[in-house]
Parts: C-alpha cells; structure tokens; sequence
C-alpha cells in the first residue's frame, strides 16, 4: 500500500565522482597524520562510497596552526572587507556552477532527495554566501558619547579562530550558515564535518580556494566527535566553537570549551516543537502542511514539528487525512524523480527510530500507519502516523529524529499554550490558524526561537535561527550570527582642549 518507489530497486548511479577525501590543511589536501581513514556510506544500501582520511586530535593541531597563521599573518583579516566579499560573490558563482554536482554529492552520502538538494539546499548554499558577502564591507563599529572629555569609539573586529562542529543532516548548509558570517567578519576557520557525511564540505571548500581564498582560512577535518571533534572544542589555540548537533553533545563541547580557554559558544541543539492546528484552519492544507513539518528530510531535522496538536473539533477529520497522505508519500531511491523520501542517514538512526516507534505503541499510542522498515536493504522507514498520543509518552517529550509523526488532541488555547511550552526545547513551533487573535497570542506565548504562522520552515538566508531553553545558545543566520564571530573594543581617547 505505501508508494514505495524504487526502494526495493537497483540503486541509480550518481553522476558524480568522488574527487575529495583527504583533509584540507593550509589550503591542501593531505593525509592525516596516522594515515587512519573511515569509509562513508551510501545509505540506500549501506555499501562503501569513498574512505576518507580520518583526522583526530594531531591534525586538528595542524588545522588549528593553520587557521591561527592565517589569522595572525594575514592577508586575510587585513584584507578589505571589499576584497572579501568580492571572493564570497565568486564563491557562490562557483557553486551556481557546480550545483549539481555539489547536490549528487549531498544526496549520495546523506539519502535525501536529489531534487531537494539541486533547486532548494546547494541554492540557499549560494544564497547565504551573497547575503554574507553583502554584510562584509558593512559590518562597523560605534562611536558612543561619554560623560567626560573623551572620544570614545567601539570596534567591531574578528573574533579569531572560529572552529564548527557540524552535522550530518544538511551538510551543505550547515557549512554555509557556519562559514558565511565566520568568513564575512574576518576570521579564520577549523571545520569538523560529520562522520557520516564528510563528501560535500571537502568539494565545496576546493571550490572556495579557486575563488580566491588565501591559504589557511578554511581547514576542514573529516573525523569522529570524540577524537577530532573534542580536540577543537578544547583546544587552547581556539577563540570561539560554533556547534550543531544533539542537546547531549552540545553540553560536552560547552564543558570542553569552559574547561579549557573559556572559548565562547554557540550552540544549535535539538527540538520537539509544536505545530498547533486551531478548530478554524482548512483541514486539507493543515494536514499537507504538518505533512511537511514532520516528515521533510525524512524527519530529520532539529526543528521537526513533532507533536502535531489538533483541535478536538477537527481531530478524527485530521487523523484520517494525515494517514491518507503518509500512504502517498513516495519513498524510494533518492535520485529517482518524484521521491519525496529517501532513506535515514545510518544503521544507529534506523535502528533508534524504530526503536522510538516499539515505545509508541508500547505506551499506547495508536499506530495509524506504517511501523516499519521498508523493503530488505537501505535504511528505508514506511512514513509512520500515531494518534492518541499523551504529553507524557516518550515520543512526544524525546527527538526521535526520523518519519514518525505524533499526533495530541487538544480543546483550549491555554491549554495547548501550556502543553506546547512542557518540554526542555524550545527550538520553533507552527501555529495554524485564520484568526489573527489566536495567532499573535500563540506567538507571544510560545517559549522557541521561531514561530512559523501558516507556514513551515522557511529558512531565509536574513531569518535568525536558534533555540530557547535546551534547544541553544545564540543565532544563525541574519545579522545575528556576526555578532557571534565579532569581539568588540572600546577605544577612549582624552580630548585636549575640550573647551572649544
Ligand atoms: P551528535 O550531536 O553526536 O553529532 C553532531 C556533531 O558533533 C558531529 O560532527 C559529531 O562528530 C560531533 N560530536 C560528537 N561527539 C562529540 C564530542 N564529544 N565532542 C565534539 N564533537 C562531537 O549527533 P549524532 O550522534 O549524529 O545524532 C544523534 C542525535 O542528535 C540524533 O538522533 C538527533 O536527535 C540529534 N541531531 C540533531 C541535529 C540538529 O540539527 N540539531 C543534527 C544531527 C543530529
């Protein structure tokens, strides 16, 4: 019954080749230091796509002295912001070009829908880096009043070294939110890729030095969390970490960061947030909507609305439907034309999802469709509905992280203000409804970064992006994010002969 595509099909080929697996040190590419190398997989299958030189604590030495020479030497910190921004334009011009590459690549070591990737995730790539190349020659300074006869001014200058941590469910533009505003303020940068998806950051980073970036700016290392990725959260050489990734690890890199340099942070965590459905809104656009929300990426993003509250009154109505479209979600090959759902990342996310949706029915939750693995090979998952679902069920307090959407009844506003707020996160919730009311209350009420009103995700490269609570510490995207990789001097100098 479920429009499996071509998920039980021979894998199509990539039309692309893995040009890029060793470390980028200095502005080359090399071995790292033990010789050590992982092999990344291709999650349709499981089979070996490329082994990728895997760095740890000694070549994060090495990336962080290049980035440290590249800051304190120059040119790039010196450089106009004019002449760095004109090599962010060139940069995005690089990617335009090589967007389909840049998108097989993503969809080959990550799963998600080809089509995803080319006309929406490697253009918002580009996108952000025009943004940012925009804010390079406007990012300035104040000169403040003082009580005294002094002229006091206040510098915005770059923080230093910036080493990012990032994730492996949007690889591309999880690059892109770190290394556009580091870039754009001046700094030099140590990235860590994630372990299951170090292709793309590798090939886009080439393309960055042909656009003209000096030596040493941008260093990426492909390598575990616990080696390579502690190494830069404590390194004594570091001014600022940048992290994305899950509420546990983000709490290591804060402890590493504190035990070691005191490093400012910033962190990007998970979430369970709330997409709340008022008795007024257009059912069938509700439901295509809260489709979206949940299951886009195959579930796997950090601001998945994943309690899908329902009012009372349109409750049965909304389930049925629901369970309609998740029956028509096509899932299959990645690469094949009408996916919308591709497999999850790996083995340990396959293996937890299915063992989240073991916990729903276990609890009591009503499994309306789906449950299970779909077909033999890959990490394929049926697209996965449960109503009846209670606030203190552990599917609807934890991240589950994959294609399993939860649904709560609800009667009241306040009610579902209060329930909506009753969790450790607060990264971004939706609100859907026609009255404008209900919608300003629930957008002063709910405790998250982002409210999206009759709509979901929408990620432009000027919209700031965190969390409350356990869901983070300070902004991406927007003029927010340079404030984060910005360290500020006051300058005061006496006036003489203030008596003018
Ligand atoms: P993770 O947080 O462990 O990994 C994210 C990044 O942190 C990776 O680059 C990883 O190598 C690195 N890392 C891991 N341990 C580290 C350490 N001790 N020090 C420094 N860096 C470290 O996430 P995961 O294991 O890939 O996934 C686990 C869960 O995290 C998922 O099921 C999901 O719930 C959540 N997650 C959230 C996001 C998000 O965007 N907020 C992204 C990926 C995963």
């Amino acid at each position: 019954r479920f429009s499996t595509a071509a998920a039980a099909e021979e894998p199509i080929s990539p039309s692309v080749q893995v040009n890029h697996t060793q470390l980028l040190i200095d502005g080359k590419f090399v071995e790292s230091a033990s010789g050590k190398t992982f092999p990344t997989l291709d999650p349709r299958t499981g089979d070996v796509i490329a082994h990728v030189s895997e760095g740890d604590a000694e070549d994060i030495n090495r990336a962080v002295f290049a980035a440290r020479k590249a800051f304190d030497e120059g040119p790039w910190p010196k450089m106009t912001a004019y002449e760095r921004s004109r090599i962010l334009l060139r940069f995005a011009d690089l990617i335009d070009k090589h967007n389909d590459e840049l998108a097989a690549l993503e969809t080959w070591d990550n799963g998600k829908p080809y089509a995803q990737a080319a006309h929406i995730e490697v253009p918002m790539v580009a996108r952000l880096m025009r943004y940012y190349a925009g804010w390079a020659d406007k990012i300035h300074g104040l000169v403040v009043p003082a009580d005294g006869p002094h002229h006091v001014q206040v510098l915005h200058e770059p923080i230093g070294v910036a080493g990012q941590i990032i994730p492996w469910n949007f690889p591309l533009l999880m690059f892109a939110w770190k290394v556009g505003p580091a870039l754009a303020c001046g700094n030099t940068v140590v990235l860590k890729t994630a372990e299951q998806t170090p292709l793309s950051a590798l090939y886009i980073s080439k393309l960055l030095h042909e656009a003209g970036l000096p030596d040493g700016v941008v260093n990426v290392v492909s390598g575990f969390g616990p080696t390579a990725g502690a190494a830069l959260a404590s390194h004594m050489d570091v001014d600022k970490i940048a992290f994305t990734g899950s509420t546990d690890t983000g709490k290591i890199v804060l402890e590493l960061a504190a035990r070691s340099n005191l490093k400012s942070v910033t962190l990007e965590l998970g979430g369970k947030s709330p997409f709340i459905i008022m008795d007024d809104a257009d059912v069938d656009h509700a439901v295509e909507l809260a489709h979206f929300a949940l299951f886009f990426n195959q579930g796997q993003c950090c601001c998945a609305g994943s309690r899908t509250f329902v009012h009372e009154r349109i409750y049965d109505e909304f389930v049925e439907k629901a369970k309609a479209r998740a029956l028509k979600r096509v899932v299959g090959d990645p690469f094949k034309n009408g996916v919308e759902q591709g497999p999850q990342i790996d083995d340990e996310q396959f293996n937890k999802i299915l063992r989240y949706i073991r916990y729903g029915v276990e609890s009591g939750a009503n499994l309306v469709t789906g449950g299970d693995r779909l077909g033999d090979k890959g990490y394929y998952i049926q697209p996965t509905i449960f109503s009846d679902v209670k606030d203190n069920m552990k599917i609807a307090q934890e991240e589950i992280f994959g294609p399993v959407q939860s649904i709560l009844k609800f009667n009241d506003l306040n009610e579902v203000i209060k329930r909506a707020n009753a969790s450790q996160y607060g990264l971004a919730a939706g609100v859907f409804t026609n009255n404008l009311n209900t919608a300003n209350t629930l957008t002063r009420a709910l405790r998250v970064g982002t409210v999206w009103v009759n709509c979901f995700d929408v990620f432009d490269a000027a919209i700031p992006f965190g969390g409350y609570k356990q869901s983070g510490i300070g902004r991406e995207k927007g003029i927010d994010s340079l404030k984060n990789y910005l360290q500020i001097k006051a300058v005061v100098t006496p006036i003489k002969n203030a008596a003018w």
